[in-house]
């Protein structure tokens, strides 16, 4: 059963049959699948979606696939929960975390866009799966080419952290790291995908695999009682993820399944790599690309594919843009640590500061819902915190030296 009518241009509307294809041949504008709703409305309503498993897949028909998914099967359906301790420390009345450090199975948003996008791989016949990445995607495309049995090639920037490096390795798929930014990475990808017939996830399978972000979306609206919250802080890389929530949360509103939404989108990008946010401030809808320069490597993208349409929502629900220095995104890694007991990557560090300054400077009121997407693990970006954690205090295996060493510390601060 299909809900899609096919592909069409988000700058010409020119319209496409689904294929692996992601560029307009006449405008060179990026695709975008279009579903058939009519059909959709008649098959989708909260009780069926409310009957289904807790992952991704319980809004199948919103995704861009024909038959059954492949993989992802416990991927998505992640936390969503009131953040107290953090909404008294930010003088805020109602605060929500949307917890994808622990997405399964590769701590990160990124499992639902693999999932979306080798499921698609395998209704067109692929047999080998690729990406460029800034890390976590590779992870995820990774795993998932086991699970679903396809031959896979991860291509990420040279100097990525060792965690991310391993996690991606420890599958036994192809890692190539490339001498430069994501940037080159993509560049070479683009042209890797034009000569040999593999499913690049967010290259060729872009407009199939960027589908899989909105279920973050979803999910947010699901959990907080089928209703959008007032305000939403996302990080940015690509900007995809940004988009494509704001069109989950009209496609909701599309379906009937809430009535009505006003929330605003708020952009969250480090300070050394800050294409989209500059771009607001500036006031221009022209994205110039940078050189990134940040420890949020998993969103330093410096010409981002998706960032005048991200701009765009921001723009029109009358949200912000903020950036966070390197300094300011370690400070909020450990504030969300000792407020809510999370250990997010740098991108959550990113998000949270984010959301932080922007509440101080009184852009988001403290008096209505705010969402801050917490899109990665900690776990995976541990050396920009080791040397600011608290210091661990070695001993000898005895109560003298727990007394002398440990108590007597403890007494004295
Ligand atoms: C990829 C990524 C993002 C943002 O991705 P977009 O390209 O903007 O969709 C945010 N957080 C983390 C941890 C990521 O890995
Ligand atoms: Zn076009």
């Amino acid at each position: 059963m299909s809900y899609i009518k096919g592909l069409k241009c988000k700058e010409c509307n020119r319209e496409y049959k689904k294929e692996p294809i992601y560029v307009c041949e006449y405008c060179f504008g990026p695709l975008e699948v279009v579903y058939d709703y009519e059909k959709i409305k008649k098959v989708l309503s909260k009780e069926v979606i409310l009957s289904r498993g807790k992952n991704l897949w319980r809004y199948k028909e919103l995704l861009p696939i024909d038959g059954e998914p492949v993989c992802g099967l416990n991927s998505g359906f992640t936390p969503l929960y009131e953040a107290k301790n953090l909404a008294k420390f930010l003088g805020v009345k109602e605060l929500y975390i949307k917890d994808d450090s622990c997405n399964h199975p590769t701590l990160s948003f990124k499992d639902r866009v693999v999932a979306v996008a080798l499921s698609k791989a395998k209704e067109f016949g692929f047999d080998t799966v690729a990406c460029a990445s800034t890390g976590n995607l590779a992870n995820a495309v990774a795993a998932h080419s086991r699970y679903a049995n396809f031959e896979c090639y991860v291509f990420i920037p040279y100097d990525l952290e060792a965690s991310k490096v391993i996690s991606s390795a420890i599958y036994g798929v192809n890692v190539v790291a490339i001498e430069g930014s994501y940037d080159d990475v993509n560049r070479l990808c683009a042209e890797i995908a034009s000569k040999y017939k593999w499913a690049f996830v967010n290259v060729n399978l872009r407009p199939y695999y960027s589908e899989g972000s909105k279920t973050y979306g979803f999910e947010i609206v699901e959990q907080l009682g089928w209703q959008a919250p007032k305000h939403i802080v996302v990080p940015a890389a690509s900007g995809s993820l940004l988009t494509k929530i704001y069109k989950g949360i009209k496609e909701f509103c599309e379906l009937g399944l809430i009535k009505s939404f006003d929330t605003k989108f708020y952009v969250a990008q480090a300070d050394g790599c800050s294409p989209i946010a500059t771009a607001f401030k500036e006031n221009t809808d022209i994205i110039k690309p940078v050189k990134p320069n940040t420890i949020a490597k998993s969103i330093a993208i410096g010409n981002p594919a998706d960032g005048v349409y991200a701009l765009d929502v921001v723009k029109k629900t009358g949200g912000f843009a903020e950036v966070a220095t390197d300094k300011e995104i370690i400070e909020a890694i450990k504030l969300l640590a000792d407020k809510e007991g999370i250990f997010t990557e740098t991108a959550g560090g990113v998000t949270l500061a984010v959301a932080k300054k922007l509440i101080e400077k009184k852009i988001i009121p403290k008096d209505e819902t705010i969402v801050i997407c917490i899109t990665g693990n900690g776990l995976k970006t541990k050396e920009c915190v080791s040397d600011v954690v608290k210091r661990t205090i070695t001993i000898k295996p005895s109560i003298s030296a727990f007394e002398k060493l440990v108590l007597s510390q403890i007494r004295r601060t």
